[in-house]
């Protein structure tokens, strides 16, 4: 076989990738005509794709290259632990130094009593480890009746069989016989979609009151806990209203429901505190942490639990575990990023300099006649796309006919932002600089113009 190299041209590459390559969320047979874009290599917030085409990535990879592209310090780190321990696993009583240090130092980075972390490879495998977690609590304390984890339409929450039934998108509990028994989905807190005329208070309250009457239907001697990401991030950068998560805090704690939030999205930075739960005052016994935990640069994901939570569990043996659970190049690679995050005060930095910046420059993206309403917290924001403004309005067209129009318009432009249905979305590295901030806000507007002239020139607008 040709050896295949940087130096290939591209619709070889292409060619070779259509052929053999099954990609994920993507329909293979328009991608085998199309062609998938090659990206070759990327520093700071830019990709380079195989045409030397430098991209703004306001999506840092899939929500997790935190630090940005580049960092040298993390190859290093992976190369000399590589050479010392490649592998060793955590089962039968073993450990080693970089899952330690990982564990101690997410003990003190973590809220409250969250101080015990069990590692997976990545943010579903974290879920799956939750759902057997929870029911395993219960079961120790003596009630292995509480089984039911109640979860939200529209939530992501990784794609096995567990993550994708603790999610609630249709189209994924529609392959594969989904969801599993005993997971239950209540409405989003998604004002914007589905308020109407209530008062997005108003309206939160009642989002969040629909867990205490899924509670009281199955019973509290049934349900164990209740999932759900501080934002939802794949859903849309849904930020529920002011009113959502106290109530949801009040219910959880008066009917001793476990609260299982997942932050693998919004945790390490990405809502300008460490945590979401800090940025929301959200008080966890549960956390679910992946991607920015090493901003991307090596598979590695976690459940941390509080000390109770610990404590019961410690009480059995919990037959669970991943062969790469602590895996001890991904541990110390997560380290190293922690460490970067951390004395380059980039957390401090997305909560008070450039946060604000890009969030104010976000918000005027309200005043385009395509956009409904635009919403940012710390470095995720989302726009949504209407054809009427006062109205909120969906378009005649099928739900993300626009919004891939519009994904489409910035792939041209140079810059990659996601649709979600007619919802755009950002999610930028959090080393994001204010120039580059500009650069964004100025492609994203030319993104929007082209794509609103493009649906009053197809009758779509
Ligand atoms: N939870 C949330 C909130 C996520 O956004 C994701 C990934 N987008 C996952 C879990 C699943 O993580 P992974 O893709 O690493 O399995």
């Amino acid at each position: 076989m040709e050896m295949i190299t940087n130096q290939m041209p591209t619709a070889e590459l292409q060619a070779l990738d259509a052929a053999h390559h099954v990609h994920p969320f993507t329909n293979q047979d328009e991608l085998t005509s199309k062609g998938a874009r090659v990206i070759m290599r990327a520093k700071g917030v830019s990709l380079f794709d195989s045409e030397g085409v430098e991209i703004l990535d306001a999506m840092a990879g899939l929500w997790c290259v935190n630090i940005g592209y580049g960092r040298g310090e993390l190859a290093d780190v992976a190369a000399r632990q590589m050479r010392e321990l490649p592998y060793y696993n955590t089962f039968f009583q073993t450990t080693h130094v970089p899952v330690i240090a990982l564990s101690a130092k997410l003990a003190e980075l973590a809220p409250g009593d969250l101080n015990h972390v069990f590692f997976g490879g990545s943010g579903s495998e974290a879920n799956d480890t939750n759902l057997r977690l929870v029911r395993t609590y219960w079961a120790e304390k003596g009630k292995p009746e509480k089984k039911v984890v109640i979860s939200r339409k529209n939530a992501y929450h990784g794609s096995t069989m567990a993550g994708a039934s603790l999610g609630g998108m249709s189209g994924m509990h529609a392959q594969g016989g989904l969801p599993i028994p005993d997971v239950h989905h209540i409405d989003e807190p998604n004002w914007y979609a589905e308020g109407g005329d209530m008062s997005p208070d108003e309206f939160g309250l009642q989002r969040a009151q629909e867990l205490e009457k899924a509670i009281l239907e199955f019973g509290e001697d049934r349900v164990a806990a209740f999932i759900a990401e501080p934002i939802q991030g794949a859903g849309g950068v849904i930020v529920a209203p002011d009113t959502y998560w106290p109530e949801i805090q009040r219910i959880c704690d008066k009917y001793e429901i476990l609260l299982i939030v997942d932050e693998v999205i919004c945790g390490f930075g990405r809502t300008g505190n460490w945590f979401g739960s800090q940025t929301l005052n959200i008080r966890p016994d549960i956390m679910t942490i992946a991607k920015g935990l090493s901003s991307g640069y090596a598979p590695i994901a976690a459940s941390i639990l509080s000390d109770e939570v610990a404590a019961v569990i410690g009480g059995t043996e919990f037959n669970h575990g991943y062969t790469y659970s602590g895996h001890p190049v991904a541990a110390a690679v997560a380290l190293e990023n922690l460490r970067i995050l951390e004395e380059e005060k980039i957390v401090e930095t997305v909560r008070e300099d450039t946060g604000p910046y890009l969030q104010k420059k976000w918000k005027a993206l309200a005043d385009h006649p395509l956009v409904g309403e635009a919403k940012i917290v710390g470095m995720m924001g989302s726009i949504a796309l209407t054809p009427n403004k006062e109205t909120r309005a969906a378009f005649k067209a099928d739900v993300g006919t626009i919004g891939f129009k519009c994904r489409e318009h910035c792939f041209a432009n140079n810059l990659i932002m996601r649709h979600v249905g007619d919802r755009m979305v950002i999610s930028p590295p959090l080393v994001i600089t204010k120039d580059e901030i500009d650069t964004l806000i100025e492609r994203a507007t030319k993104a929007l113009d082209l794509t609103l002239q493009q649906i009053k020139d197809e009758g779509l607008y």
